[in-house]
């Protein structure tokens, strides 16, 4: 099938890559120049295992191309995947602007039947916005000859597992309506999707609405499952229970399950923050408050600096003349993504107290100088305080303390004895709960975990 992407990113790239492979004839649009250039030149601008692979194996095979040629994606695909950005806008909500031209382009090159796909997470009621979009270019050029359904496909892979999902989904949402377009897209949709459903139907199909609505209840489940356990985390630290303890003892019941209850120092990445916050806004639009998710997003909040407070505990809140290590700066492992890190937030804290802080992270080392650029734009003496390092061990180099942020499995297991060696005083603060307390207690380490101050 001809299939255009609309925006590279982490979806569009991932979506487009893998429908290449499964021989459809992809063409990917990106507004920005430099990317399309990057991947052009055989490179790929994000990191996420596998894919450099499949998209070098299907530019060479002919089904994958990438360009800013507007007129040109428009023309190529029967199907069009709105794949662009939806960040929060000031007020939470989800800014639209690149949805609604992305739209809008379509409508301004289209001919004949189109079925466009909205990818991006969208509130509720996008794709009527994007219908009357795509139609109002139509009549401004009185286009008779053209007619086309939105449907809403939300996407659900994982930054880190991106490949692994698209090609292996736990399921498959997709929204149409019942028009005689909205029959068409659903057949096209069908094949499109069939050979992920060969051996067993993954597909949910559903109107329109419900659709779009899934991905921001899926989204929000997720993170109340986080900010729940963080909130006992803390009080656990409290009460002198071990919340990994917790974790296990309440995941055996099937009604409660083993995932997403790890207790840490928050969540980030470019989903679950601003998705809980448009659930929010599209709520308030409707005069109704949501205010669990009120409560997550709070929660989450103080969360990410929950590793300063436990520093602070340590060594005062004046922090001039100490050094810190910190390991991970990616919003979670197997992402060089650093979208409402907690990472930002810690070291924010150290540096703005005054202490100097040596980094390290396997993948997100150049993401993080571009970012940690701007967060220190108006200030380059903080920014002049932070050593970016080669390795883990290089970054601990008479350092006061370690802080763990981000869970890679490169941090699982360190030679403790050099960790210790290299440290001026073997602290750490683990902000991921990678290590017993006990264990750490044994080879005289002083370990600040997140709801593991077991009383003994
Ligand atoms: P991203 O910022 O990585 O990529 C968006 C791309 O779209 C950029 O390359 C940008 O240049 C391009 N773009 C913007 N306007 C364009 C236009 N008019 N025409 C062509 N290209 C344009 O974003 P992402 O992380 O891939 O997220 C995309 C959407 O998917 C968002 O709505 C997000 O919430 C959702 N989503 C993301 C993930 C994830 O893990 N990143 C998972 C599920 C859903």
């Amino acid at each position: 099938m001809k299939i255009t992407i609309i925006g590279t990113g982490y979806v569009g790239l991932v979506t487009g890559a893998c429908l290449a492979e499964l021989g459809n004839d992809v063409f990917c649009l990106d507004v920005d120049q430099s990317k399309v250039d990057i991947l052009n030149n055989g490179g790929i601008p994000i990191h996420e295992p596998g894919l450099e692979d499949v998209v070098a194996r299907n530019r060479a095979a002919g089904r994958l191309t990438f360009s800013t040629d507007v007129a040109a994606s428009v023309a190529h695909g029967d199907v069009q995947f709105i794949a662009v950005g939806t960040p929060p806008d000031e007020d939470g909500s989800a800014d639209l602007q690149y949805v609604l031209a992305a739209a809008r382009n379509i409508g301004k090159h289209m001919t004949g039947f189109k079925v466009i796909v909205d990818k991006s997470t969208v509130p509720v009621g996008t794709a009527d916005r994007v219908s009357a979009a795509i139609q109002q270019e139509l009549d401004q050029r009185a286009a008779k000859d053209a007619s086309f359904s939105v449907v809403s496909n939300p996407e659900f892979l994982k930054e880190g597992a991106a490949v692994e999902d698209f090609m292996r989904p736990d399921r498959i949402v997709i929204g149409h309506d019942n028009t005689p377009e909205g029959q068409r897209a659903y057949a096209t949709m069908k094949k499109l999707y069939a050979p992920f459903n060969r051996n067993h139907e993954r597909t949910y199909w559903m109107d329109v609405r419900s659709a779009e609505f899934t991905k921001y209840a899926a989204n929000a489940m997720l993170a109340t499952r986080i900010s729940f356990m963080n909130e006992l985390a803390n009080l656990a630290d409290k009460v002198g229970a071990d919340i990994e303890a917790v974790r296990h003892g309440i995941g055996s019941d099937p009604r409660i399950g083993h995932s997403f209850l790890y207790a840490g120092c928050g969540y980030g990445g470019s989903c679950f923050p601003k998705d809980v916050q448009a659930l929010e806004r599209t709520a308030r639009d409707y005069g109704q408050e949501l205010h669990i998710l009120r409560a997550v997003e709070q929660v989450n909040n103080n969360q990410k600096h929950v590793l300063g407070k436990k520093v602070v505990t340590r060594f005062g809140e004046n922090l001039q003349g100490k050094h810190f290590a910190i390991w991970g700066l990616a919003f979670k492992p197997n992402t060089d993504d650093m979208r409402e890190a907690s990472s930002r937030v810690l070291l924010g804290e150290l540096i703005e107290r005054g202490a100097t802080v040596a980094v390290y992270d396997p993948v997100a080392m150049k993401e993080a100088k571009r970012v940690l650029a701007l967060d220190f734009a108006d200030n380059k003496e903080a920014l002049s305080r932070v050593r970016f390092c080669e390795s883990p061990m290089d970054a601990l180099q008479d350092a006061d303390a370690l802080a763990i942020v981000t869970e890679w499995k490169a941090f699982r297991s360190p030679d403790f004895d050099q960790l210790k060696s290299k440290l001026k005083s073997p602290v750490i603060f683990d902000g991921r709960n990678l290590f017993e307390p006990q264990v750490m207690s044994d080879i005289g380490i002083e370990y600040h975990g997140i709801g593991r101050s077991i009383l003994t």
